[in-house]
């Protein structure tokens, strides 16, 4: 299996790590012609949302991850990565993706709040470690279905082939999430 890991800014390497880990052959994009041939799902990982945007746009990387997500290539978005997934950001006319069917509020839990550690329930899975980092979390889904939620607040969503998140399971020694998209396949 071959999974694209978009390498234009974040926390990309710690993705790479787990996906090699569980059995899976990665590959980087960070330009146009990286996507030019075929393989099997892609991962959007932390970082900033907006710096990541931009540089989809200036690549010309946009519409085509569009394009392919639309047509059903399984997708895992993490922290920045769910923000670039989402239909709808609160308070925020910015829509990068937009192909996954919620609304998210970036740095949803403040400044003092924006980095902790705990642990929950992930349907599917189990409960499983959480770290979260500067994060948002989901608002509201629409065409996606709720995954775990911590004190109310959705942190894991999937919408058919597309899979959010606004912890960073790559930081934490579980593999279970990633086992999760490699199995969405
Ligand atoms: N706060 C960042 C954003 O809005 C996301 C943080 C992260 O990916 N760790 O893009």
């Amino acid at each position: 299996m071959k999974i694209g890991v978009l390498a234009l800014q974040g926390a990309f390497i710690e993705h790479e790590k787990k996906l090699i880990e569980c059995g899976a052959d990665i590959f980087e994009i960070r330009q146009r012609r990286d996507i030019e041939h075929s393989f099997d799902g892609m991962i959007l990982p932390g970082g900033e949302s907006t710096v990541m945007g931009k540089l989809l746009l200036e690549l010309d990387l946009m519409q085509p991850i569009r394009e392919r997500i639309l047509n059903g290539m399984p997708v895992m978005g993490t922290c920045a990565g769910l923000i670039l997934l989402a239909e709808r950001i609160a308070e925020d006319n910015t829509v990068h993706l937009g192909t996954m069917g919620m609304t998210v509020r970036r740095n949803a839990y403040g400044r003092q709040l924006g980095s902790f550690h705990t642990a929950a329930q992930f349907e599917g899975i189990g409960r499983i470690p959480m770290t979260f980092i500067r994060a948002p979390y989901i608002e509201s889904v629409t065409s996606a279905e709720a995954l775990a939620e911590i004190d109310g607040r959705i942190v894991a969503a999937r919408d058919r082939n597309q899979l959010a998140l606004a912890f960073h399971p790559e930081l934490d020694e579980s593999a279970a999430v990633h086992e999760y998209f490699l199995n969405m396949q």
